[in-house]
Parts: C-alpha cells; sequence; structure tokens
C-alpha cells in the first residue's frame, strides 16, 4: 500500500473505498509541455505512474500540479473495488470545464479500469481520448500524439515480458527519503474475488540486477529506504536464460543462477546497511522461511510483514480460492515469531461478507485476529468484480447492512489490538527513520520504526532522511510517541 494510505494506519473499507489519489508536483526541467498525472489505488499504481512520467518526459513532457495548465492529463485508474471506478467516473466529469475551456487538451484513462472497460470507456465516456493499460505505457506518446491528430485510441495488450526494467523512473511526490521499486508485474494467483490478473495479466519478475542498479542510483540521491513491490513478492524468480517465470519452459539443469526473492533481498540489503529495505505484499501460500531467515541476516531488512488473510475461516479461504487454509496462515504466523521474534510487525488485509460468509465464520476471522494480534489491518467489505471467478461461481448473498457490520467489528477488533501491540513498544528504544513533519505540529517530526509504525519525536537537532535513536513513551491505536537518545548513531 502507499505512503497515503499507510498514513492511515486502521482503514476502514469505507475510507479505502473513497480511494484517496496522489497527483503529480510542479517540475521544471525546460520542456515544452505540461502533463497532470492523477494516480488512484495500490502502490503499483504509485510506482507505475512514476515509470509514465518518465515516458513522458523522455517525449517533451515536464510534470504539472495544476490540470488547467496541462496539456495532457492521464488517471491512473484502480478497479479493485466498485468504488474506486465510480470515483474515478465522477473525476472525469471535473476535467469537462478545463477541456473546455483548452479543447486540444489530451485526456487519457491508464491502469486496471482501462484494461478492464478498454473501447468501452471511450464509448461511454466521451471526454476521453485514450485509454492504456499497464504494460502498454511505452505506447503513450504515439497515441497522445494520434489523438492531438483527432484520432482516439485504446492499447490494453497485455504483455508476458515487459518489466520497464530499463526505464528510470521519474520520482513523484517524493520525500527524498522513500521510494518504491517495482519487481515484478501481474498475477498468476486467482483468489476468486480479484480482479487483479485479468487487469495486470502473468506475473513476471524483473531483472535483479536492473532493481539492484536503481536501488544503488536511489541511494546515491540521498534515499535511505526503497520498497520492492509486487503483488506476490515471495514468488519472484528470475534466471538470466528467460527472464521471467511465465516463459520459463527449460529443463531445471539448464537454467542457471535462479534468484529467488530470498535472494533478491540479500542483494538489495548488501547496497548499503544504511539503505532501508522494505518489501510488499507477501503471500502466506509462498512465504518462505528462507526469506524470513535472510530478513533476520540484515538489520537494515525492515522487521515488517505484511501478510494479508482475508478470512480466518478455511471454507471462506477455500472459496476465495487463496490455496491455504487457517491452520496453514497461523503456522507461517508461527514461524515469523520463531525466527524474528515478537517485534517483527504484522499486518494483514480483510474482506468481510465474502459470497456465503456465515456469522459463525465471520467469528473466525475474529479470533483469528486474536491469535495473530496484528498491528495493523486493511480492511474492507467484499465488492463483487465483474469477470472474476466469485462472479462467476457464486452468489453476492450477504447484504451490504451486514458487510459493513462484520466490517465494523473486524475495524474494533483491530483499533483494540493496535493498541495492545503498541503498549508493547513503552520503554522500548528504536531506530526510527525520519521522514517528513508531523501532521499535526510544525513543532513536530515523524519517523517509522522498522516494523513500520509511525513515531511522532519533538524537533531536534536532526532533518528529514536522518535516523534517530528514540525511546517510546506513549501511544494510541494508531501512532508512537517517542524522545531523542541520539541522532544518527553508528550502524
Ligand atoms: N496481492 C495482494 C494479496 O494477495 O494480498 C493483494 C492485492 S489487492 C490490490 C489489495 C486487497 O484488496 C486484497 O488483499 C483484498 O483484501 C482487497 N480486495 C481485492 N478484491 C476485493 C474485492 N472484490 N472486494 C473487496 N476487497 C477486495
Ligand atoms: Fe489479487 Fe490474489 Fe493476486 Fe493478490 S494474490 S493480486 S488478491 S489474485
Amino acid at each position: 500500500m502507499d505512503n497515503l494510505i499507510k498514513d492511515i494506519d486502521i482503514i476502514s473499507g469505507e475510507e479505502a473505498q473513497a480511494c484517496d489519489f496522489k497527483t503529480t508536483a510542479d517540475d521544471n526541467t525546460g520542456k515544452s509541455r505540461k502533463l497532470y498525472i492523477e494516480s488512484y489505488g495500490c502502490q503499483m499504481n504509485f510506482s507505475d505512474s512514476e515509470i509514465v512520467a518518465s515516458i513522458m518526459k523522455e517525449n517533451g513532457f515536464d510534470t504539472t500540479s495544476d490540470f488547467n495548465q496541462a496539456d495532457v492529463i492521464f488517471l491512473n485508474t484502480c478497479s479493485i473495488r466498485e468504488k474506486a471506478e465510480l470515483t474515478v467516473r465522477k473525476r472525469l466529469t471535473d476535467f469537462n470545464r478545463a477541456k473546455r475551456n483548452k479543447p486540444e487538451m489530451t485526456i487519457g484513462v491508464l491502469g486496471c479500469m482501462a484494461e478492464r472497460l478498454k473501447e468501452k470507456l471511450l464509448e461511454e465516456e466521451k471526454i476521453v481520448d485514450v485509454v492504456v493499460g499497464p504494460d502498454a505505457y511505452r505506447d503513450l506518446p504515439n497515441l497522445v500524439s494520434a489523438a492531438e491528430d483527432g484520432n482516439k485510441g485504446v492499447n490494453t495488450f497485455l504483455s508476458r515480458e515487459e518489466t520497464y526494467a530499463d526505464i528510470a523512473p521519474v520520482r513523484l511526490n517524493s520525500n527524498g527519503v522513500s521510494a518504491f521499486i517495482s519487481i515484478m508485474r501481474g498475477c498468476d494467483n486467482m483468489c476468486s474475488f480479484c480482479v487483479v490478473p485479468f487487469t495486470r495479466g502473468r506475473e513476471r519478475s524483473r531483472d535483479p540486477h536492473s532493481i539492484v542498479a536503481e536501488a544503488q542510483d536511489l541511494f546515491s540521491k540521498g534515499y535511505k529506504e526503497v520498497t520492492l513491490l509486487g503483488q506476490n513478492v515471495d514468488s519472484y524468480k528470475w534466471s538470466p536464460e528467460e527472464n521471467n517465470k511465465a516463459r520459463l519452459n527449460k529443463k531445471e539443469e539448464e537454467v542457471t543462477e535462479v534468484i529467488n526473492f530470498a535472494n533478491l533481498l540479500e542483494m538489495v540489503a548488501q547496497v548499503s546497511p544504511t539503505l532501508r529495505v522494505r518489501f510488499s505484499t507477501s503471500h502466506p501460500k509462498d512465504i518462505t522461511d528462507e526469506v524470513l531467515y535472510t530478513m533476520k541476516k540484515y538489520d537494515n531488512i525492515c522487521k515488517y510483514i505484511h501478510l494479508p488473510v482475508q478470512s480466518g475461516n478455511s471454507r471462506v479461504l477455500e472459496l476465495m480460492n487463496r490455496t491455504y487454509d487457517r491452520e496453514w496462515y497461523l503456522n507461517r504466523v508461527q514461524a515469523i515469531r520463531d525466527i524474528l521474534g515478537d517485534e517483527c510487525g504484522i499486518s494483514s488485509d480483510m474482506i468481510t461478507g465474502f459470497c456465503t460468509e456465515t456469522e459463525e465464520e465471520h467469528q473466525d476471522t475474529l479470533t483469528l485476529m486474536d491469535i495473530v494480534k496484528y498491528d495493523f489491518s486493511y480492511m474492507f467489505f467484499y465488492s463483487e468484480r465483474p469477470g472474476t471467478l466469485a462472479a462467476k461461481k457464486y452468489e453476492d448473498d450477504i447484504p451490504l447492512e451486514v458487510k459493513k457490520r462484520r466490517l465494523a467489528e473486524v475495524i474494533t477488533k483491530q483499533s483494540e489490538l493496535s493498541h495492545e501491540r503498541n503498549k508493547l513498544d513503552l520503554g522500548k528504544e528504536q531506530l526510527i527513520l525520519v521522514d517528513g513533519i508531523s501532521k499535526k505540529s510544525d513543532s513536530e517530526y515523524k519517523g517509522r520504526n522498522s516494523a513500520n509504525k509511525v513515531v511522532i519525536i519533538p524537533a531536534g537537532d536532526y532533518k528529514i532522511g536522518d535516523y534517530v535513536l528514540v525511546k517510546i513513551t506513549d501511544c494510541t491505536p494508531a501512532t508512537l510517541f517517542g524522545e531523542i537518545i541520539t541522532v544518527n548513531p553508528a550502524f
């Protein structure tokens, strides 16, 4: 999940579905034309917008924060829940006036909604000129130029190879401290509720050498933290013979230097002991002990795992096609505790009111939460998505009020657990990386500890991007408060 969403530590379905977006900032490098991008949804989308900005910069565009000034407006969209799509459609109407004032303006819909709706989007939304799916961003300059000549265009070709490995992203909304690095694209899992395999295509892993080079480049520019991104990072797999899993049809003995996720994590951790490494998302069926031991070996790999469970009931998990059950999940959590200890942060995604979920099965989610004691969770009620396995096979039979009531119970439970977990940090010394000024007061700064929790500290003799050793003195369910012990302690 993105910084913006992560700042809301406990996020309800309602909040998530309100669908916050990020816009481009002003970037003046002397290009003649202006691009405005609004990005919705997950971190992968924000990361993709940085690739889009890079492609467009090569073709004469600087970014702007004011869509009225733009020659081109892109909405990089999300389809994960119905509300996300409705928000984008509503937002398109806001651009009507801008386009009336500047008829030569080009408006593009990119990302998952573009991939899902294809030509239909051009028919339904007259204001849209180009529709481009997640694997076709290299074609954007051509499509924009054709649109400027009056020819609307669609490219929703899904690739088995595209990883944009050679494109240096233009960092958007950057705090200069933390950056995302996309390590793979697509998803080969077929969770029955999820639209992602249809909108982002087959899973493929990016060349690890280009990932390490990107981390080195960021570090040389002063960044202190990278987050390796993928829908299922634990199934990362790359070999030089065939540079992605989808094409891996050679015999095992013919393939040399297979890099798995644990290997990649180690390679990135070795860039510098002062570069923090995070990753998201882990899939409970794939996370290995090898990954956990690699995390243990390197102090700079943050002790935090986002391990979405979705439901605590094995029958519901089977209907969701998650390919693990409650026992398997709890066994993986035990492995995390055994190898990384109690201080490792664990978070989850939850869906309430999936097809046929009974009250008892919903209770299983609450009891599982009590056992795992998540530090925080992203919580949603089920939203049926056209074309998914669940939409084809199961009836969306749980009334909305019941889904929402169950969601409220899950949110209340998470709030209690977050507070309980945060109280365990009281009195402890923790190293935080300062990443900004506190939203509530200019005289306070905020940073994150290894477990990904926000820690507020008083201003002092340090700046954004410094490491500060703090003692935790107070907490709420969402935030820790600390006092400064040392600035930039020796590693
Ligand atoms: N790849 C990640 C994983 O498997 O955990 C999740 C990626 S998805 C973009 C983020 C979250 O959205 C999911 O974990 C799930 O909780 C939620 N989600 C996906 N489809 C949904 C749906 N149809 N209704 C409600 N929530 C959904
Ligand atoms: Fe969707 Fe499942 Fe893939 Fe996550 S692992 S993106 S929930 S299909």
